[in-house]
């Protein structure tokens, strides 16, 4: 990826992450988004920031709806869970269609598995970051339902995202999901498909 000198794109990822599936409610259906972004920017009162690629479905809808819950996943979530809410669109697919998930007090589905805690927010501010929307947020409930460990980001990258085929293809693989674009030169706005993540998230086929 093209950048200054003295940005190592690589240096950003040391940055640490956890993973949670944000729910939410158009109005007709219950919708869930994989984010790793959920942090407490402060503690009296409690608030919570959120932010959401917007061209995620989920995006429009807390900015209509202006709540969600953020569900806490723990180690022994499956890589089924983060493709199910992770790749695929809410607005093609009813992602609890299988499932008839639990319920917090604002009526939003809580996950009945592979989560340690829920976390109600209710948003009071709106920062536009271009391509993503920072939702600044209090917090209406909380409850601890495991004590089994948060998942961490590098936990996934090592541990739960299937390890790359063993046929060797030429081009770009997604740091994130894994997906392969096949191609001599990746286009610097190219856009992962699956998981929404920028050029920069991709690396090179050794
Ligand atoms: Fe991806």
């Amino acid at each position: 990826m093209k950048s200054a000198n003295n940005i190592d794109n690589k240096a950003l990822f040391k940055i640490s992450y956890g993973l949670y599936v944000v729910t939410t409610n158009d109005g007709k259906k219950d919708n869930g988004l994989i984010v790793n972004t959920p942090i407490q920017v402060t503690s009296t009162p409690q608030k919570v920031a959120v932010t959401v690629n917007k061209q995620n479905y989920s995006h429009d809808v807390i900015k209509e709806t202006k709540i969600m819950n953020v569900n806490c996943l723990t180690i022994e979530t499956p890589f089924s869970i983060f493709e199910k809410f992770g790749f695929a669109s809410g607005k093609d697919v009813d992602k609890f269609a299988d499932c008839t998930p639990n319920r917090s007090e604002n009526n939003l589905a809580v996950l009945k598995k592979y989560i340690n805690a829920y976390i109600s927010l209710k948003v009071t501010d709106y920062i536009d970051l271009g391509t993503h929307g920072m939702f600044i947020c209090d917090v209406t409930e909380a409850q601890t339902v495991s004590d089994i460990e948060s998942i961490t980001y590098t936990y996934y990258q090592n541990n739960v995202k299937p390890k790359p085929q063993a046929e060797k293809k030429k081009g770009f693989v997604c740091k994130i999901c894994g997906y392969v674009y096949e191609g001599d030169e990746l286009p610097d706005d190219f856009v992962c498909p699956l998981c929404k993540h920028g050029a920069a998230d991709f690396e090179p086929i050794s």
